[in-house]
């Protein structure tokens, strides 16, 4: 059918122009259509597949096309990642950020947890509020969204926000700050040249391509580009769980003198809808096997909770909204760094001549502020790369802490305002000059302490 005919048709049936494209996949078989354009040709790796010699798997030598060359290039688009980017591009950048998802907010979205701990701490008889800078003016973007946020307001701490509204404001202020946006890319590979990391390989839907960079900013949450790149590293086995989320949390009606309610997690912005945290089991989150295992299971157990709870008096109308779209891995790996964050040294309220952001108070480092000095974002070796988020160096307690959202705000703006300096100075990251560091950092309202 052609094309002025096929429009004839769609009107006839009442459709749009757009259907069409809907249609033309169906009827035509062969050549790929966008729309009604054919497209000539394959994204293409270079070099062909790849071949079996001996019955071994080979991957032939290749050329990458490079896709871009920028300043900083972030990879990871979670809490810490979107905050460093940012951070980057306000310092005067050219930025690019890769995700390998379709949004942002890693598992501060995608792995449905809601609530932004560390966010204040008792300091001085009061609470001190600790979290500021692009973080914190994220959270106040979403209290002007409709059920957006709760509980970011002047006297309260660790606010619960709404996953959807925060991949929106995330988007915009990326798009504000004018970061560069790659979705959809895995990182698979760094590039290294002579101790320095120069950048990454991704493959995506338009095969594989390198990303050239002057500093790399790792905030993979699972240090993969430092790991991959060659810099000393720790691995953790922690707790994998998958989330979810209630709906009809509103309606429950226990009848008096039924037995005790069961866990229906905490509120969150939407009305009726609570988030239920799973603390699932141990297990190597870098091992995929486990990782199939952990989903399969973790919704297998999240069904069987919920029938339970539909099986109690008074819970019948409660229902499973959604379960994370990203499992929920808390530890995999960290940075060997020039500094590693003890705990012992937060309860001994260790302060630091490079500090580059305070974290709020956590129960198992008491009510205290957290100093985070800057030796944590930078690998003890290997040059052209920074740590941020849940990968900096910290030991198997403190790592607890690093992990939280408030700190990732707090080392993606330090690890994202540091990699816009390096670049512009053409120095190491680790030969910044820290008191200048410090002033940019303090420029864009962080806070570092009284001045
Ligand atoms: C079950 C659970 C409950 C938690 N509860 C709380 C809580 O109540 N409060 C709190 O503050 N914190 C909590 N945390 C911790 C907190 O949610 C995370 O540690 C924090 O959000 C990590 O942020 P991040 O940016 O470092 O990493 P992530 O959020 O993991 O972001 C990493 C990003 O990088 C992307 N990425 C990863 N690898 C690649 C790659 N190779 N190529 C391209 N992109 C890649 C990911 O898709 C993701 O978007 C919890 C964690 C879990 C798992």
């Amino acid at each position: 059918m052609a094309d002025a005919d096929r429009r004839m048709f769609l009107k006839v049936l009442g459709l749009g122009v757009a259907s069409a494209a809907g249609l033309a996949p169906r009827a035509e078989a062969g050549p790929i259509h966008e729309g009604s354009r054919v497209m000539e040709g394959e994204p293409t790796s270079g070099g062909g597949p790849v071949a079996l010699e001996g019955g071994k798997v080979v991957q032939p030598r290749r050329e990458i096309p490079v896709m871009r060359q920028t300043d900083v290039l972030v990879v990871g688009g979670g809490s810490a990642g979107v905050v460093a980017a940012i951070a980057a591009a306000r310092a005067g950048a050219r930025v690019t950020i890769l995700e390998r998802y379709g949004c942002f907010g890693g598992l501060w979205t995608g792995g449905l947890v809601l609530i932004v701990l560390c966010t204040h701490a008792q300091h001085g008889g009061r609470l001190l509020k600790c979290v500021h800078g692009v973080g914190d003016e994220m959270m106040e973007r979403l209290v002007r969204i409709p059920g957006g946020i709760i509980d970011q307001a002047p006297g309260r701490r660790n606010p619960t926000s709404d996953p959807e509204a925060t991949k929106y404001i995330m988007d915009v202020m990326l798009t504000e700050a004018k970061v560069d946006i790659v979705l959809h890319s895995w990182v698979t590979n760094a590039i290294v040249d002579g101790g320095t990391v120069r950048g990454v390989i991704a493959e995506s839907k338009s095969g594989c391509r390198a990303f050239l960079a002057n500093v790399v900013v790792d905030a993979t949450g699972d240090g993969d580009v430092l790991a991959a790149a060659g810099a000393d590293h720790v691995r953790h086995i922690h707790r994998i769980g998958l989330v979810h989320r209630l709906g009809n949390v509103d309606r429950v009606a226990p009848p008096a003198g039924a037995p005790r309610p069961p866990d229906l997690g905490s509120g969150t912005p939407l009305p009726s809808v609570r988030w239920v945290n799973m603390q699932g089991p141990q297990g190597d989150c870098l091992d995929v096997e486990t990782l199939t295992r952990c989903e399969l299971g973790g919704r297998r157990a999240v069904w069987e909770r919920l029938r339970k709870l539909q099986e109690t008096p008074g819970y019948e109308r409660v229902f499973l909204l959604d379960t994370a779209s990203q499992l929920g891995v808390r530890a995999s790996r960290t940075l060997k760094g020039v500094h590693e964050l003890r705990l012992e040294d937060a309860k001994a309220d260790r302060t630091y001549p490079d500090v580059v952001g305070i974290g709020g108070s956590e129960s198992f480092i008491g009510e205290r502020p957290c100093q985070i000095p800057y030796g944590t974002l930078v690998p003890a070796k290997l040059d052209g790369l920074l740590a941020a988020g849940r990968c900096v160096a910290a030991d198997n307690l403190m790592l607890n802490y690093t992990r939280l959202i408030a700190p990732c705000f707090l080392t993606g703006q330090a690890a994202g305002a540091a990699a816009a300096l390096a670049s512009q100075q053409h120095c190491r990251p680790r030969d910044l000059d820290v008191k200048q560091l410090q002033a940019l950092l303090r420029k864009q309202g962080v806070y570092l302490g009284e001045a």
